[in-house]
C-alpha cells in the first residue's frame, strides 16, 4: 500500500502542550499568515498532558521584594547538581518573567495577593516564593489561555490524533514526518521546511506514574531511531508525593503551603535530611529520605498494592486555605484514596516524574547531531528537548517554565529559518525509506499469533520501577538491562497485534507506543549503568558520591545497532559558579 498522501506545511509542530502551543502562538504573532503552520498531536489538542501541570511556573517577579534572576539562576544550577549548562539558565531566568506577563495579557487567570498583583508561592529547591500559580490547575490554564490566543489567528491546522511513527533525518538536514490518521487509518507523510518537536516526556517507562498513559517517549525514541543523539536520559525525576495506589500527583504546592511529611511514629522526619528547607528541599532529597524512611522501617504498607509508603499531612492548614489553594488535591485525594486532606493525612511514595535528559539540542534549543553540528531545519522544545536547563535534577515549577521560553525560542527560529528557504528546495525523504515506513508500520498486523504488546510493555515498566528507581546499583541495573534486551527480542520476534483493521487501531498504537517504551528504556539504562557516580536524582549504593572529578559531564548516547548504543560525554558548561557541596 502506498502512502496515502504527503501534506506540506511550512513549521510543523510535533505535539501540542504548552511548549508546542507556546512555539504556535510566537509564529503567529510575529509573522501571522507568512508562515504557515501544522500542529499534530496524538490526542485532542487540549487532552495534551500538560493540562495536568499543578503547582506553578517559576519567574522572578518581584525584585524589589528580594528575588533576583542570579537567585533564580543558583537555585537552579545547584538543583541540578551542577549538570546544568549555565548559559542555558540564565537565558531562562531572563526571559521568564515576561512570559508571565505574556500569558497575563493573553488572559491567564493567575491567583493573585491581596494587593491584586500576581501570587507566587514558595516550591522545593527555591529559596524565595517564584511559583506562579492558578490554584492547583496552572497546567490547564496556561494550555487553554495559549489555545485561545492561537485562535485569533489563520493560517495553521490543526492534527488531532494523528499518530507520529517516525522523523526523517538525511545528509544532516531534516526531512520529514510520517504519521498515522488514526481516525482514517492511513500513513501520511508530512514534508516541512522545518520541525519542532514538543512531543513530551516519558513517564509511561514506569508503572508508578504521575503521566497520562499518552506519555510513552516517543519523542525521544523518534529521535532514537533518526540517529539524534539523547543527552543525560538516565536522569529521571521521582517526585516525592505521588498518591498510594494510582500514582496521581500530590502536587509539591501542597508542601509549598506548609504541608509535613511524617513517619510511623509520627515524626517530621526531613528534620534529619535537609533541617532548613525540611519537606521543600529539591525533589530528590525528599525522595531519598522517603525511601530511607520506608527502608529503615519507618513507613506504612497498602494492603492491597504492597506499595508502601509515608504521610502528607495538611490538616493543620485548615479547610478554608484547602479549599482556597488546593481544591484539586483535595478532591483527588478524596475520589482517589478515599481521605479527606482536611481530616487525615495523605498516604504517598516517590513517583517518577519527569525526564531530565532529553532530546540533544544546543542554548537555542536546535537539535545536534553526534558530532554537535545542528540539523538544519529541527529543534526541539519542552520535556522533549534537553538543553541543560534541569541537569541532574529539575527544579519544581521550572518545567512549564521551560516549555514556555523553549516554545518562544523554537517558534522564532523556526519561523525565521523558514522565511529563508524556498518551498522548492524543501526535500522528503528517499522513497526507500516511505516504502521501509510502511513495511514496519502495517507490518504489526501481519502476524497472527505472538505476545500483545501490553505483556511486553507492562514487564519492561516493572524492571525500569525495580532497578532503575529512586536507589539504583551496579547489578541491579546490569540485570534490567539484561531483561530489557530479552523483551526487545521478545518484541521483535513475537509482538502480536490482535486487531487487523486499520481504522482507530489503538491495538496497533499500543504496539507503536511499546516500541518506543522499549528503545528509551534500552537509552536510560544504558546511559545509567555507565554513569559511576552519584549525582541528582541518579544515586547509586555502589556509588553514593557525587564525582566532579571523573563526572562533571554531560551523557551523549545514540543507537549504534538494534540492541547496542554508543556513548560519548561532552564538558558542563560553567559560566559562574563552580560546583559546591549540596546541603538544604
Ligand atoms: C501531574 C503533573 C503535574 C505537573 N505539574 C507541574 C507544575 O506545576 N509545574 C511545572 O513546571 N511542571 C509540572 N509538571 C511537568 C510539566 O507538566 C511537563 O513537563 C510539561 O507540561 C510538558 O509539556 P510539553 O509541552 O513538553 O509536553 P506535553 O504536554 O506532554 O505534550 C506532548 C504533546 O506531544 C504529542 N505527542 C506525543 N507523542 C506523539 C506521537 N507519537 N504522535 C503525535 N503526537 C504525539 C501529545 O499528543 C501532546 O500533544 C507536571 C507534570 C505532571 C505529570
Amino acid at each position: 500500500m502506498a502512502v496515502a498522501e504527503t501534506i506540506y506545511h511550512d513549521v510543523l509542530i510535533l505535539g501540542s502542550g504548552i511548549a508546542g502551543l507556546r512555539a504556535a502562538v510566537e509564529i503567529k504573532r510575529k509573522y501571522g499568515e507568512k508562515v504557515n503552520v501544522g500542529i499534530i498531536s496524538k490526542v485532542h489538542l487540549m487532552r495534551s498532558h500538560s493540562v495536568s501541570a499543578e503547582g506553578g511556573t517559576a519567574a522572578v517577579l518581584y525584585p524589589e521584594e528580594g528575588d533576583s534572576f542570579a537567585l533564580h539562576a543558583w537555585d537552579t544550577v545547584k538543583g541540578a547538581d551542577f549538570l546544568a549548562d549555565q548559559d542555558v539558565v540564565w537565558n531562562f531566568v531572563k526571559l521568564m518573567p515576561t512570559e508571565i506577563l505574556l500569558l497575563d495579557h493573553w488572559g491567564m487567570p493567575w491567583s493573585r495577593r491581596p494587593d491584586g498583583k500576581i501570587a507566587q508561592r514558595p516550591f522545593g529547591g527555591h529559596s524565595f516564593p517564584r511559583a506562579t500559580f492558578a490554584a492547583d490547575k496552572t497546567g490547564f490554564y496556561e494550555m487553554q489561555t495559549l489555545y485561545n490566543k492561537l485562535l485569533e489567528y489563520d493560517g495553521w491546522e490543526r492534527y488531532d490524533e494523528w499518530f507520529i511513527t517516525n522523523i526523517v533525518v538525511e545528509d544532516g538536514a531534516f526531512r520529514g514526518v510520517y504519521a498515522i490518521n488514526l481516525r482514517e487509518g492511513k500513513l501520511y507523510l508530512f514534508k516541512a521546511k522545518a520541525a519542532i518537536i514538543a512531543m513530551g516526556g516519558g513517564g509511561r517507562l514506569y508503572h508508578f506514574t504521575t503521566y497520562a498513559h499518552t506519555v510513552t517517549g516517543d519523542a525521544y525514541a523518534v529521535a532514537w531511531r533518526a540517529g539524534i543523539p539523547l543527552k543525560d536520559i538516565e536522569f529521571v525525576q521521582f517526585h516525592p508525593t505521588g498518591l498510594i495506589p494510582s500514582g496521581i500527583l500530590i502536587s509539591e504546592g501542597a508542601r509549598g503551603e506548609g504541608g509535613y511529611l511524617i513517619n510511623n511514629k509520627g515524626e517530621r522526619f526531613m528534620a534529619r535530611y535537609a533541617p532548613q528547607k525540611m519537606e521543600l528541599a529539591p525533589r530528590d532529597v525528599v525522595s531519598r529520605a522517603m525511601m530511607t524512611e520506608i527502608m529503615e522501617g519507618r513507613g506504612f504498607k497498602h494492603e492491597e498494592s504492597g506499595l508502601e509508603y509515608v504521610l502528607l499531612d495538611l490538616r493543620h492548614l485548615g479547610e478554608e486555605k484547602i479549599n482556597e489553594r488546593l481544591p484539586a488535591i483535595r478532591e483527588i485525594a478524596i475520589r482517589y484514596a478515599g481521605v479527606d486532606p482536611v481530616e487525615e493525612p495523605i498516604p504517598v511514595r516517590p513517583v517518577a516524574h519527569y525526564t531530565m535528559g532529553g532530546i540533544r539540542t544546543d542554548t537555542f534549543y536546535k537539535v545536534l547531531d553526534v558530532e554537535g553540528k545542528w540539523i538544519r531545519g529541527l529543534f526541539a522544545a519542552g520535556e522533549a528537548a534537553c538543553a541543560s536547563l534541569h541537569g541532574a535534577n529539575r527544579l519544581g515549577t521550572n518545567s512549564t517554565a521551560e516549555c514556555l521560553v523553549s516554545g518562544r525560542i523554537t517558534g522564532l527560529l523556526a519561523a525565521e529559518y523558514a522565511l529563508k528557504v524556498s518551498e522548492n528546495d524543501v526535500k522528503g525523504p528517499e522513497p526507500e525509506r516511505t516504502k521501509k515506513e510502511e513495511d514496519w508500520v502495517w507490518g504489526f498486523l501481519k502476524r497472527e499469533s505472538g505476545i500483545p504488546s501490553y505483556e511486553i510493555r507492562d514487564n519492561t515498566r516493572t524492571i525500569m520501577g525495580k532497578y532503575f528507581y529512586v536507589f539504583r546499583d551496579g547489578d541491579g541495573m546490569a540485570t534490567g538491562l539484561a531483561k530489557i534486551k530479552e523483551y526487545r527480542k521478545l518484541f521483535r520476534e513475537k509482538v502480536y497485534v490482535e486487531d487487523k483493521e486499520r481504522i482507530y487501531n489503538t491495538d496497533l498504537v499500543a504496539a507503536l507506543e511499546t516500541a518506543n517504551i522499549l528503545d528509551v528504556a534500552l537509552a536510560v539504562a544504558s546511559a545509567a549503568l555507565n554513569r559511576t557516580e552519584s549525582r541528582g536524582a541518579h544515586y547509586r549504593f555502589d556509588y553514593p558520591k557525587r564525582d566532579d572529578e571523573n563526572w562533571l559531564k554531560h551523557t551523549i548516547i545514540t543507537r549504534y545497532a538494534e540492541d547496542d548504543v554508543s556513548i560519548t560525554y561532552e564538558p558542563v558548561r560553567i559560566t559562574t559558579w563552580l560546583p559546591i557541596e549540596r546541603k538544604y
